[in-house]
């Protein structure tokens, strides 16, 4: 039935709402302090090592539950990651890491890297406290937290360095950003990638939102262009070394990085979209949609939200949900034309039980649905229905 209608989006696309504002603020990770705008969140964390000097023969901890992404970047600093638990709820323990911290021989630990999963903020303070008591920085992965009001201050105030992926949380190919709220960031000079990758980021923004059922009067009237555009595309691909990227994989859902993007600024297009974009938009509707989710959620057999409520001043990234036979619902789901995300599933190679028994459950367990400012209710109304019945049959 679903193969009629138009795919439901994972992540925002463009449209005309995209650029509506809505009256009131929303603080963004770019709020925190000094930024810098690159191509993903994976070559902020790579930047932050960097600014931190963390080298070999030290150690980076990583939360146990973590994406894919998060890993090569330290390895490229010539820093070995470290895994610390958390707890069933995605929180950082805070006595793991304790412990981790003062081990008295060995390498050393530079980094505390503490993601805010889904949006929902990490015990900042304590954290801070911790990393200032044992003399490490402590860098916010702020990947799934690009808005938020923690305790008064945006997401990224509490760390040495955050780190967040704009192309999360607003209809962009590409996108990350560098904050920090202590350091200057006066080293981290960008340049610009070349006109192939900005006329490719544009492009792909356009035909993402296409591809939706959005910007419909822009497809007609861009149409002839568009042919031609895919003519040239594919002339110049055969011809290109496939060395010479013109995006990074982190545009492509991979989990590779590639430190030639470290210097790269991201495209024109993407920050512009980023500047004529509402927060207070994007966090209203997100966390309207997410109670929407919520409440078609409310009785299903075998499945929860991962959080039983949504304090205030988070705007999530996705709906996580907590199944208790996974992949049968991630199969319904799919095949109702639900997209959906398994973040941290598979974990990093050696990660398990072993490491952390809530970490393996929440990789195998959780689900992430799509919450964005850009569904259309008949899209989120799809996306209740489906989940009502994958549940009950
Ligand atoms: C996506 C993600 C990253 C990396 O962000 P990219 O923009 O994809 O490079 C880092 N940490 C977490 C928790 C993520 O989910």
């Amino acid at each position: 039935m679903h193969s009629s209608l138009s795919p439901i989006p994972l992540a925002p696309v463009l449209s005309l709402a995209s650029f509506r504002r809505q009256a009131g603020g929303a603080a963004t990770v770019l709020d925190a302090g000094q930024a810098r705008l690159v191509t993903s969140g994976r070559v902020a964390i790579a930047l932050a090592l960097r600014e931190l000097g963390v080298g070999a023969g030290e150690r980076v901890l990583l939360p146990a539950y973590h994406s894919a992404s998060m890993v090569p970047p330290v390895q490229w600093t010539g820093a070995t990651p470290e895994f610390y638990r958390v707890g069933a709820d995605a929180r950082a323990d805070l006595d793991d890491i304790a412990t981790r911290l003062a081990q008295p021989a060995g390498a050393r630990v530079r980094v505390v890297v503490a993601t805010h999963f889904f949006g929902f903020p990490q015990p900042l303070a304590a954290l801070r406290a911790l990393c200032d008591a044992h003399g490490v920085a402590l860098l916010e992965d702020c990947a799934h937290a690009f808005i938020g009001d923690f305790d008064g201050r945006p997401p990224g105030a509490w760390g040495d360095y955050a780190a967040a992926s704009s192309m999360k949380f607003l209809p962009l190919y590409e996108g990350g950003a560098l904050v920090s709220a202590r350091h200057g960031l006066d080293r981290v000079t960008l340049r610009a990638a070349g006109p192939g990758f900005e006329l490719k980021t544009a492009l792909n923004t356009l035909q993402r939102g296409f591809a939706f059922g959005r910007l419909r009067g822009l497809r007609i009237a861009l149409a002839p262009m568009l042919r031609l555009q895919a003519l040239a595309w594919n002339a110049l691909k055969r011809r290109r070394r496939p060395a010479a990227a013109l995006a990074p994989a982190s545009s492509d859902s991979g989990y590779g990085f590639d430190p030639r993007w470290l210097d790269k600024r991201s495209a024109l297009c993407s920050r512009l979209i980023l500047a004529l974009s509402s927060p207070a938009r994007i966090a209203a509707l997100r966390r309207r949609n997410y109670l929407r989710l919520q409440e078609a959620l409310a009785g299903l057999p075998g499945l929860r939200p991962l959080h039983a409520r949504l304090p205030d001043g988070v705007c999530p990234w996705l709906f996580p949900l907590v199944a208790d036979d996974p992949d049968r619902l991630a199969r319904r789901l799919l095949e109702a034309g639900v997209p959906l995300t398994r973040f941290g599933y598979p974990l990093w190679e050696g990660v398990d039980e072993r490491t952390c028994p809530h970490a393996a459950h929440l990789s195998r367990h959780v689900l992430g649905l799509p919450c964005h400012q850009e569904l259309r209710d008949a899209e989120l109304a799809r996306i209740a229905q489906a989940l009502r019945q994958a549940a009950s049959t």
